[in-house]
């Protein structure tokens, strides 16, 4: 067995965030033990075999090769552990149902998880309110009360609480949305998303009319010109990198249980899509680790990836019935759909081994046959387990039926892997390296330090090109582009965010959207100079290729450099 080997930023964070601690604050598990803890647990529902599927669950976090989300690395084993990163609740429109669903959002964030919400069936500000004959104060007032007590319970001290605050593009107060961030202090705790329609997308194309309605009767109260609402959703996304857009009829064309209902939100960063009160836990694999080296050369060993995605997709089912459900309505619709999110990361990393640039259509068809690969096995690996403990509940009613047997009713997404990436010492789920050389700023504000990318360190000294000089350039300027003597061919192995055209960022989300289940989270970056045309051509471009949501992030539209979107703090 390989030893466990962390870098001091992964111990930093787990030894402040991960680790059992005794009533006295105490650290009381090393991270061999809180895999040991995890791997036992989860390992703990098989019926045959448990000491065989508790050592393989043990080796692959161990050696790094998967990690699960946060919660159960955090919670399992603990009384009451609640183990999925995400959650959708409904927001009814009730003074009562309001206020329930964000109690039920506290207890989620409190547990570690994040939580997305479509406000858009609470009537428009200004509306009669029949009980007291006042008038409503809109969602957007509402959303700023559920900032205000995210705000106020940190989830256990751990992280704070995250949110996805959706609004559909007919709804009249659409406007006081979209622009609801730009003071920048409100809503901090959310990542916010319009709810975007094919039909809307027609009518900017055509320069039409749009009709905002109210959501109680369906009637339109009001129209304005749909280019007019485009024109403020990507200008104000150049200046704040808000709102996103999630795209309802691609995300419903593909919602697996449709007669359980339609689909109106997702989880805070956007991977997946799920029904009122529905939960999902995920995993991700690490790329960087699924290789094989021949000399220098490397190659992806698709018999591991094999190996491990069955290993992490049984991994994940097992998650389902370890789970501890805090509220009766998620614990029913969770079990009826199982839906698990199986992800990536490290792809930047594998790229590099390779000497594949990220910005080339080498490295797009190669994400697409990677993909496919692990669909493919995610998918038999779910039928199998049908085979062996039944199809999900909802099965009947849903798309496989009758032709495939599955176990779960969704198997991808791609998480952001915001922490377990740092965890795994891998970059970023699907994203590229920001820079070769920079401080990773803790979540919640803690002691940063500055890294240097060791795949980037490696390849680069067997490519014979280190120098002092080499290293602190890269140090100060996070970059090799500007260096003289360095070929263009291998500079462009080594490209970062913003060296990388949003054309290839697209093409990658693209790439993996389309062997992706669920959804694919991925920030497509602008260099400061971009304009607002470009961010119109980012969003027009990504309904155009089927995407299921979209989020870009221009340089220095906020005031800190974020490294994730729901990291905001
Ligand atoms: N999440 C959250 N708070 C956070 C980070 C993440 O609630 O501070 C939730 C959110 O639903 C997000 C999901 O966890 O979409 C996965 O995020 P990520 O992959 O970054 O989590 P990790 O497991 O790496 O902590």
């Amino acid at each position: 067995m390989v030893r466990l080997s962390l870098t001091p930023n992964a111990l930093q964070i787990l030894e402040e965030r991960y680790l059992l601690r005794d009533p006295d604050g105490k650290v009381m598990e090393t991270p061999e033990e809180m895999f040991r803890r995890v791997s036992e647990w989860i390992a703990g529902t098989e019926r045959n075999n448990r000491e065989y599927w508790e050592a393989r669950f043990f080796r692959m976090m161990n050696n790094l090769e998967f990690l699960p989300n946060s919660p159960t690395l955090m919670n399992a084993g603990l009384p009451g552990g609640q183990l999925s990163a995400c959650f959708v609740l409904p927001v009814e429109d009730s003074l009562d149902a309001i206020f329930t669903s964000l109690k039920n959002a506290a207890l989620i964030h409190q547990s570690g998880g994040g939580t997305g919400y479509n406000f858009s069936r609470l009537r428009p500000k200004g509306a009669l309110v029949s009980t007291s004959k006042g008038f409503s104060s809109g969602p957007v007032a509402f959303m700023k009360i559920y900032d205000a007590a995210t705000e106020h319970v940190k989830q256990g001290g751990k992280r704070r609480g995250a949110n996805m605050g959706i609004l559909n593009v007919d709804h009249p107060d659409i406007e006081e949305f979209i622009s609801v961030k730009t003071d920048r202090v409100s809503l901090r705790n959310f990542n916010i998303s319009v709810g975007i329609t094919d039909r809307f997308m027609a009518a900017v194309e055509k320069d039409l009319s749009w009709g905002l309605k109210d959501p109680r009767t369906g009637r339109a109260v009001r129209n304005i010109p749909a280019k007019k609402l485009w024109d403020q959703i990507t200008g104000t996304a150049w200046a704040t990198g808000d709102p996103g857009l999630i795209f309802l009829d691609s995300i419903n064309r593909d919602n697996p249980t449709p007669g359980l209902g339609e689909i109106r939100s997702t989880n805070p960063c956007g991977e997946v899509p799920l029904l009122d009160y529905e939960s999902c836990n995920l995993g991700s694999v690490n790329l960087s680790k699924m290789v094989t080296a021949h000399g220098g050369n490397y190659e992806i060993d698709f018999n591991r990836l094999a190996e491990t995605v069955h290993a992490a997709i049984r991994f994940l089912d097992n998650v389902i019935h370890a789970n501890h459900y805090l509220l009766p309505q998620i614990k029913s619709i969770s079990l009826k759909n199982r839906k698990i999110g199986l992800g990536l990361m490290g792809w930047a990393e594998l790229l590099m081994l390779m000497e594949i640039p990220y910005a080339s259509t080498g490295a797009v068809k190669l994400a697409e046959k990677l993909m496919a690969f692990v669909r493919k096995e995610s998918y038999k690996a779910s039928a199998s387990l049908a085979e062996e403990r039944g199809c999900f509940p909802s099965w009947t009613e849903s798309r496989f039926y009758p032709d495939q047997k599955m176990r779960n009713a969704t198997c991808n997404s791609i998480a952001p892997t915001g922490t377990i990436s740092v965890i795994a010492d891998t970059s970023y789920s699907i994203e590229p390296l920001y820079a070769l050389a920079y401080r990773r700023v803790g979540i919640l504000g803690g002691k940063s330090q500055q890294e240097l990318n060791k795949v980037f360190k490696t390849k680069i000294s067997r490519m014979g090109y280190w120098s002092e000089h080499l290293e602190n350039t890269v140090l100060q300027t996070g970059s090799i582009q500007k260096i003289q003597g360095i070929p263009e061919q291998v500079k462009n192995i080594f490209k970062t965010s913003l060296d990388i055209p949003w054309e290839f960022h697209l093409q990658h989300q693209r790439a993996f959207q389309t062997f992706t289940d669920n959804s694919v989270s991925k920030t497509i970056n602008l260099p400061a100079e971009a304009g607002a045309g470009d961010i119109s051509d980012v969003y027009m471009t990504a309904w155009k290729y089927g995407l299921k949501g979209i989020t870009i992030y221009r340089d220095g539209s906020k005031e800190k450099q974020v490294l994730q979107r729901c990291n905001v703090s």
